[in-house]
């Protein structure tokens, strides 16, 4: 096999890279009301040390790039870190998830730059709820980013909705129904228990019982999504120009063909979302580690990637917070 890949041969050509753990929302699901105790300047990784790890990531065979967070807009001048990466031989895929509330302002640069698709967080269409899961966000500037991205054909834009039982499981029609009236790519997220919480008590709904209740809107047929080759499964209803996709991390993990590692803020490649293993890439890169070093220091953490994370086996998680893993 050519490229990088890990012990139970699975190929790995995909990192996702949190460029800051802050963060203008406080969503339910994934920070504290206080948010989380913030990493100082000089722990983050500034945007040339970013771009030094994926020069050496894409030799080894890394060709698809994600930015995240914390939320990554609110890192200044994240365009300019845009470019720098689409300018990298050997990117092929350069996108960015975010909760939209900066996007209608940067949508134009970072297209401009070279970023090419988004996919957007949006959990409820209503204003009041939104308000109440993110703590603080307005509903408007969301929506506002989602078209923005349209129109700067930042496409396909995915709206990635994570399901929660009794919060928003009410409006599995209302975002199904709005790839069928307006195109969207919508995205059904199970819900995954952080912090150590129960899983068996948490506020999973199943993505099993989202297809049921699709069935009055018509039959789910596969489709092939173009761009994006992540853990989602596609179909699209009847008469509908846009998709659902279905992300099944706790009730059917797709561990067994993960492609992907993770960069966090402050420099730790990161194995697994749900597993703790890190190794630090941040000491050698200051240390003046050659591309070559820093190229075989991510080879040997590959090869140790875990086959899968707790949640399959029904464990919980405690752990580093997602915003600042990235998602
Ligand atoms: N701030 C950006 C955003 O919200 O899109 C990027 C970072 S956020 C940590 C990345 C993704 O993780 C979001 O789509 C969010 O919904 C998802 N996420 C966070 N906590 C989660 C949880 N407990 N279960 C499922 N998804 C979660
Ligand atoms: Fe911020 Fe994204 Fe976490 Fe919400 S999910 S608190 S927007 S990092």
């Amino acid at each position: 096999m050519t490229g990088l890949s890990d012990s139970f041969q699975r190929p790995i050509n995909y990192l996702r890279i949190s460029v800051t753990d802050r963060c203008n929302l406080r969503c339910i699901y994934c920070m504290p009301p206080e948010g989380i105790a913030l990493m100082s300047h000089d722990d983050i990784l500034s945007y040339e040390e970013i771009v030094t790890l994926v020069k050496a990531a894409v030799e080894l065979g890394i060709t698809r790039i994600r930015l995240t967070g914390g939320e990554p807009l609110v890192r200044a001048g994240l365009p300019g870190l845009v470019r720098m990466i689409a300018g990298i031989d050997g990117v092929t895929d350069l996108s960015l998830t975010t909760n939209g509330i900066f996007l209608a302002k940067y949508a134009k640069d970072l297209k401009d730059a070279g970023l090419m698709r988004v996919n957007v967080s949006l959990d409820t269409l209503k204003p009041e709820r939104f308000r109440q899961i993110t703590r603080c966000g307005d509903l408007e500037n969301t929506l506002k980013g989602i078209e923005a991205a349209k129109e700067a054909d930042l496409t396909p834009v995915k709206i990635n909705m994570v399901l929660m039982a009794g919060m928003n499981d009410d409006e599995i029609i209302d975002f199904a129904r709005k790839t069928i009236d307006d195109g969207w790519h919508v995205r059904f997220i199970e819900y995954m228990p952080v912090n150590g919480e129960d899983i068996n008590v948490t506020r999973l709904f199943s993505v099993s019982e989202v297809r049921k209740r699709l069935e009055s809107l018509g039959p789910l047929e596969p489709y092939k999504m173009d761009k994006g080759n992540g853990p989602a499964k596609y179909y699209r209803l009847p008469d509908a120009k846009g998709t659902v996709g279905f992300i099944t991390p706790v009730t059917e993990h797709f561990c067994y063909r993960c492609n992907r590692l993770r960069l966090t803020a402050d420099g730790k490649l990161r194995l697994c979302l749900l597993r703790e293993d890190e190794i630090d890439l941040r000491e050698p890169l200051r240390n003046g580690a050659s591309i070559q070093e820093l190229k075989d220091i991510i080879t040997k953490a590959t090869a140790a990637k875990p086959r899968g994370h707790l949640l399959a086996e029904r464990n919980s998680h405690k752990g580093r917070p997602f915003s600042q893993v990235g998602g």
